[in-house]
């Protein structure tokens, strides 16, 4: 077994951050078992992820449509518990096979995304929950519907393409402190009556427990540095 020692390091870094997650969630009077571990697992070697599955870890995100394709799609089958999650920028495009794919879809955050989506479950029969992804710091260069119109998006979402809304979803500043954020977000999901928060990533995972988050993305504090994508295959 050449992976037994990688094994024991990640099962350590899962066991670790579950306990620091449950830890935050008490010390903010909320229930452990409220909070998801999602392990975000882009662009991370094969025996990392192998090694996280075999840690029992069920829960991974992604953020291209196309990598997770390749990385999940014949292993699916194997793994009956798993939940994919995608965390990064959808093209309408790839709405089709992204709702083929992921159990959840974390990124809606246009009208025409929106109407993609309801297109390709119509299509396909299967109707992964979303998220309504919000720009809390309303940053140009940042996908994500800004608070102020979270609302309207949302009632489209759900009023008129008919998706099954469950939540909001943000990625902080990085250069700000992200409690406010967090705070924002929980306040917005709360007035619509969303019971589920993704938010909180490796650096600041238990200031958003603290704040309600229901699912926390964590990458590098989980896996380790993301080692440089492989060349792509033309
Ligand atoms: C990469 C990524 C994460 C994980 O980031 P880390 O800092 O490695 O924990 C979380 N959320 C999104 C949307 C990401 O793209």
């Amino acid at each position: 077994m050449p992976d037994s020692g990688a094994m024991t390091t990640l099962a350590e870094s899962i066991a670790s951050l579950r306990s620091r997650i449950a830890a935050a969630a008490r010390d903010a009077g909320r229930d452990p078992a409220a909070v998801t571990l999602v392990a975000v697992s882009k662009v991370q070697p094969e025996e990392r992820v192998e090694a996280a599955l075999a840690a029992g870890q069920r829960v991974f995100g992604e953020n291209r449509v196309q990598e997770a394709q390749g990385r999940w799609g014949e292993r699916r089958a194997a793994w009956p518990e798993l939940q994919l999650r995608l965390i990064g920028p959808l093209q309408t495009n790839k709405a089709k096979d992204a709702v083929r794919l992921f159990d959840v879809i974390e990124t809606v955050d246009r009208p025409k995304l929106a109407r993609s989506l309801a297109e390709a479950m119509a299509a396909t029969g299967r109707r992964p929950d979303c998220l309504i992804q919000v720009n809390t710091g309303e940053e140009p260069q940042k996908a994500g519907v800004t608070p102020r119109e979270t609302e309207a998006l949302y009632r489209l979402c759900a009023e008129e393409c008919g998706l099954p809304v469950r939540g909001l979803m943000c990625i902080p500043p990085v250069e700000e402190p992200p409690a406010l954020h967090f705070a924002l977000l929980a306040d917005l999901a709360g007035r619509l009556g969303l019971p589920v928060l993704s938010m909180g990533m490796s650096d600041d995972f238990e200031t958003a427990v603290r704040y309600g988050a229901t699912h926390v993305r964590v990458g590098t504090a989980l896996f380790g540095t993301r080692v440089a994508p492989q060349p792509t295959v033309a």
